[in-house]
C-alpha cells in the first residue's frame, strides 16, 4: 500500500513538489522559482507553460531524490496562489495568453464603476483588481472575446490549469479558488448569472466547481494512476495544514504580507469591519466550511525595508538581536503602511510612518517597533474577526518566515493577550492539501488523525499587565491616525 501523499504548492514566486507520511511528516521536496513578467508599471504576468514545466520538474526530482515511484504516492493534493486568471485554448489546451497575477493592478479603471454593495453581497468580497472577475473581462476585452463566445477559450485558476494539464483534459476548479474569483455566489457555490453579465464573461469558459477533497481524476502525465484529490487555494490550504477545523479556530501566515483566517464553521459571516468571506474547504458532499480573512499588506515586508532600504540590519533575522537590545520600543511606533493599509481600513492611499522620536531613540527602538507593528496589525484584523464572528480566540497558530522570530512572536502574544503557537512542520500550506488529498482517498481517517498529527514546535504565553496592552494598543490607533491624516496635507 501507497506510504506517502504528495502535494504541488505554486506559489507566487516558485512551484514546489512536497512528500509527507501518514505522521505528516517532510519526506522529500523540490521546489523551482519562476519568471516574474512586470511589462509596465502595474502589471504582473506569469508563463503558465513554464509554471507546468516547473510542476513536472519539481515532481519528477522530488521522487528521483527520494528513490519513490509513482506507486508510493496515495494521492496527490494541489495548492494554489489564489486569483490568478489562465486562460486557455479548448481544442489544443496552448494558453492564449500571459496568466495575470493576483497583484495586477491593470484593471483598477474597472472597479469604480462596480456597485460595490451588489457584488459583496453575492461573493463576500468587496470589489478589487485583486480577484479574477475583472482581469478575465480585460482578456476578454483586448482581443478575445469572439473566441470565448464561440467556447473556444476555457478560463482556469492555477489549480484548474494544473487539473487539466495533469489528467489530460479535465475543466475543474475547487470551491475554496471559485471563491476567489468575485464570479461565485457564496449561497449557491456555483456560478451566479448576474455576476456573468455584469462582467461579460460567458458561462462556458469557466471549469466546473467541485469539493476541495475528493478524487478528481489520475495525473496521467507525470504520475500514472496516482489519483489528484485535492484542490485548495494556499490560504485555506495552511488553515487546514493547522488543523483550525473548528469555528473559532484561526491561523495567521506571516510572509512579505500576512493573512489571518479564521474557520467560521458551516455559515457565512458577513463581515461589517472590513474582512472577507471566503470557502474555508468543502470535503467531498459535506457542508462547506467557511472562514472569514483578514490580509495585511507588509508583516516582513518592514523588516525588508530595515534591510534593504536603511541598511540597519543585514539579514531578516538581525532584527530579532537588535530589538533585543531595548526593553521596548521607547514610545516610538511604526506603521508599515507603504503601500497602503489592508484589512481593517482599506485605506490603499495610506502611507508609511515612523512617529514619536527623539534623539535618544536608536535603530535597535524603532526595529522593535516594527516587529510591533507586525503584531499590532494582526491584532486590528483578529479584533475585527471577534466582532463580526461573536468569537473571540483563545490561541493563535502560526506560520510562515516571520516567525522564526521569538521576539516577534511573543511580542504577538503579549499584545493579542492570546498564547501563539507554532507547528513542527512549517510548511503547512503543501500540508493541508496534502491532508486534503489523503483524507479523500482514506490514507487518512478522519479529522482526529490529522489533529493527532499537529505538535507544537513552540507556544508563546501572554505576560503583559492589561494595562501595558491598553496602552500599546493607544499609542498604535493614534500612529495608524497619522498615517490617514497625512494624505490630506499639501
Ligand atoms: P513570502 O512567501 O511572502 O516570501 P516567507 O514566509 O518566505 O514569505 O517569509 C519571508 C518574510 O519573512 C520576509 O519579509 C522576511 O523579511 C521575513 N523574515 C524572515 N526571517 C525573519 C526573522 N527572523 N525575523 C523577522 N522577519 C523575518
Amino acid at each position: 500500500m501507497a506510504r506517502y501523499v504528495g502535494a504541488i504548492d505554486q506559489g507566487t514566486t516558485s512551484t514546489r513538489f512536497m512528500i509527507f507520511d501518514r505522521a505528516g511528516r517532510e519526506i522529500g521536496r523540490h521546489q523551482l522559482e519562476h519568471r516574474q513578467i512586470q511589462p509596465r508599471a502595474g502589471w504582473v504576468e506569469h508563463d503558465p507553460a513554464e509554471i507546468w514545466e516547473n510542476t513536472l520538474k519539481t515532481i519528477a526530482v522530488a521522487l528521483a531524490d527520494t528513490g519513490l515511484s509513482p506507486a508510493d504516492l496515495a494521492a496527490v493534493g494541489i495548492t494554489n496562489q489564489r486569483e490568478t486568471v489562465v486562460l486557455w485554448d479548448r481544442a489544443t489546451g496552448t494558453p492564449v495568453a500571459p496568466a495575470i497575477v493576483w497583484q495586477d493592478t491593470r484593471t483598477d479603471y474597472l472597479i469604480p464603476a462596480i456597485d460595490a454593495e451588489f457584488v459583496k453581497s453575492r461573493t463576500g468580497l468587496p470589489p478589487a483588481t485583486y480577484f479574477s472577475a475583472t482581469k478575465i473581462q480585460w482578456l476578454l476585452d483586448n482581443g478575445l472575446r469572439d473566441r470565448a463566445e464561440r467556447g473556444e477559450i476555457l478560463f482556469g485558476t492555477i489549480d484548474s490549469w494544473l487539473i487539466w494539464n495533469l489528467t489530460g483534459g479535465l475543466h475543474i476548479t475547487d470551491v475554496t479558488n471559485a471563491s476567489r474569483t468575485m464570479l461565485m455566489g457564496l449561497e449557491s457555490l456555483d456560478w451566479d448569472p448576474a455576476l456573468l453579465e455584469l462582467f461579460g464573461i460567458p458561462r462556458a469558459m469557466l471549469p466546473e466547481i467541485r469539493s476541495s477533497a475528493e478524487v478528481y481524476g489520475t495525473a496521467e502525465a507525470v504520475l500514472p494512476g496516482v489519483p489528484i484529490a485535492a484542490a485548495i487555494g494556499d490560504q485555506q490550504a495552511a488553515l487546514f495544514g493547522q488543523t483550525c477545523f473548528e469555528p473559532g479556530e484561526a491561523k495567521c501566515t506571516y510572509g512579505t504580507g500576512g493573512f489571518l483566517l479564521m474557520n467560521t464553521g458551516t455559515t457565512p459571516v458577513r463581515s461589517g469591519h472590513g474582512l472577507i468571506t471566503t470557502v474555508g474547504y468543502r470535503f467531498g458532499t459535506d457542508a462547506p466550511v467557511f472562514a472569514l480573512e483578514g490580509s495585511i499588506a507588509a508583516c516582513g515586508a518592514a523588516i525588508q525595508w530595515l534591510r534593504d532600504q536603511l541598511g540597519v540590519l543585514e539579514t531578516a533575522g538581525d532584527s530579532e538581536t537588535l530589538a533585543g537590545q531595548v526593553d521596548d520600543s521607547a514610545g516610538v511606533c511604526f506603521v508599515p503602511a507603504f503601500s497602503g493599509l489592508f484589512a481593517p481600513y482599506w485605506r490603499p492611499d495610506a502611507r508609511a510612518a515612523i512617529v514619536g522620536l527623539s534623539r535618544f531613540h536608536t535603530a535597535a527602538h524603532i526595529t522593535r517597533a516594527a516587529l510591533e507593528a507586525i503584531c499590532y496589525q494582526t491584532r486590528d484584523v483578529v479584533e475585527a474577526m471577534a466582532q463580526d464572528s461573536g468569537t473571540a480566540l483563545d490561541c493563535l497558530q502560526v506560520d510562515g518566515g516571520v516567525t522564526a522570530n521569538a521576539l516577534c512572536m511573543q511580542l504577538q502574544a503579549d499584545i493579542l493577550g492570546v498564547p501563539v503557537s507554532r507547528p513542527a512542520v512549517a510548511e503547512t500550506t503543501a500540508l493541508g492539501a496534502a491532508y486534503a488529498a489523503g483524507l479523500a482517498v482514506g490514507f487518512w481517517d478522519s479529522l482526529d488523525d490529522l489533529r493527532a498529527n499537529r505538535h507544537e514546535d513552540r507556544r508563546w504565553q501572554p505576560s503583559w499587565p492589561a494595562a501595558r496592552r491598553t496602552e500599546g494598543i493607544t499609542r498604535w490607533r493614534a500612529a495608524i491616525d497619522r498615517t490617514l491624516d497625512w494624505v490630506s496635507v499639501g
